[in-house]
Parts: structure tokens; C-alpha cells; sequence
């Protein structure tokens, strides 16, 4: 018989846990936070998380998909046409219009029932799925195109300094990420000239201009 058999009860040794059993404690706690990391980055609005690096620009985790990259061409700038709205709201409506989720990749919101300057990642941005915001005959601005809806309605407002802040942030990394090249940011008016969107008072012009300003002085 071994002496191990025979230790008194109350042994220190024989309370603590097994290795394995604490590596199973281990990994369930991690599978949990991991799998709660995963639901709260594709929830509306969600977004304490931290930045991280990538090509050259830092920008939030939640905004870089996990699938493999779609091939994008194009990125271009919607407004809602409304004053206030959100990414879940526009959800609803393009639902309601057919669609199978919300049509653009990015909403940013203007404080009018979500926060200024809020960008909100859509799940067909998470999934790399094509657009459904940009109709032309030969489909490739859908297909080809990152869809950025800012709200508001730029014929008579304009975008707030938040969302134009955000925007060009978003834009920039986007570009450089993707490799979209200047020529090819572009207002939804542009597309097929049926619509005002994204209204008068956003120009495309200055958007370029900021996007090239800001991926100069923050590349590293
Ligand atoms: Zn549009």
C-alpha cells in the first residue's frame, strides 16, 4: 500500500483541485468571455473595445470582419434622408422593403437617437456580404461597393462634426485597408445620377481631400 492512501483527512493536498479540472475551469471561463466577446461586437452600438493596430491606421477591433475579405472596389457615402435613425432603424425599414438585413456595411449616427459620431458595424459587414444600397445595371457598386449611410438629410443640414470626424477616419482606413483608391469614394448620386443622395451640403471633394490629410499624418 502507498503512503498516499493513507494521508489524513484534511490534507491540503487532497482539497486542492486537479490540474485538469482546473485547465477545464480555465477554458470554459475563456470559452465564455471569448463567446461574449463575439455577441456584444455584433450588437448595434456596442462599442468599449479596444483599438488595435492594423496596416497603418489604429481603428477598433469590431471594425475589422473575421471573415476572409471581400474583393471592394468602390466605398460609397449614402445619407438617410432622414433626421434621425440608427442602424437597427434602417434595418427595420429595409426589411420592410424586401431586403434580407440592413443594406449598408457602416452607419454613423448623428445624436438623433444614437449617439454623434457613433460608428455601427452592420452584419453584412461582419459576414464580407455584398451591399444592397447602390442599384445599377451592372450591379457593381452592390456587389463591389462599401455602403457608409450617415444620418441625417444633407439638402438642408449638414453632417455633424462628429460624423465627419468619424467618417474620414472610417474612410481612410478603409481605402488604405482595402485598397480603394481616391477616384473611387464616391456619393450614391454618382452611381447612376437618380438620386440627390447624399444630399448637397456633403462633399465627396472634401472627403477625399480629408481621407489623403489623414492617412499622411497617420501613417506610420
Ligand atoms: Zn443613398
Amino acid at each position: 500500500m502507498s503512503r498516499r492512501k493513507h494521508k489524513p483527512p484534511g490534507n491540503k493536498r487532497k482539497r486542492r483541485a486537479s490540474p485538469a479540472r482546473s485547465w477545464f475551469f480555465i477554458a470554459l471561463s475563456s470559452a465564455i468571455l471569448i463567446g461574449c466577446g463575439a455577441v456584444v461586437t455584433t450588437h448595434w452600438g456596442f462599442r468599449p473595445l479596444p483599438e488595435i493596430t492594423g496596416t497603418n491606421i489604429v481603428v477598433p477591433s469590431h471594425w475589422r470582419p473575421e471573415e476572409t475579405a471581400r474583393t471592394w472596389k468602390w466605398i460609397v457615402i449614402h445619407h438617410s434622408a432622414s433626421e434621425s435613425g440608427g442602424a437597427a432603424v434602417f434595418d427595420t425599414w429595409h426589411r420592410k422593403r424586401g431586403f434580407d438585413e440592413l443594406g449598408y456595411h457602416f452607419v454613423i449616427d448623428n445624436g438623433e437617437g444614437m449617439p454623434d459620431g457613433d460608428v455601427e458595424v452592420g452584419s453584412r459587414w461582419l459576414k464580407q456580404k455584398q451591399g444592397a444600397h447602390a442599384k445599377s445595371a451592372d450591379g457593381q457598386y452592390n456587389e463591389h461597393g462599401i455602403g457608409i449611410c450617415l444620418v441625417g438629410n444633407f439638402e438642408k443640414d449638414e453632417p455633424t462634426a462628429k460624423q465627419w470626424q468619424m467618417l474620414v477616419k472610417l474612410v481612410a482606413y478603409l481605402s488604405s485597408e482595402y485598397g480603394v483608391p481616391s477616384d473611387r469614394i464616391i456619393g450614391h448620386r454618382d452611381v447612376n445620377g437618380k438620386t440627390l443622395c447624399p444630399g448637397k451640403n456633403l462633399s465627396v471633394e472634401k472627403l477625399r481631400e480629408d481621407v489623403k490629410t489623414y492617412l499622411r499624418e497617420n501613417r506610420k
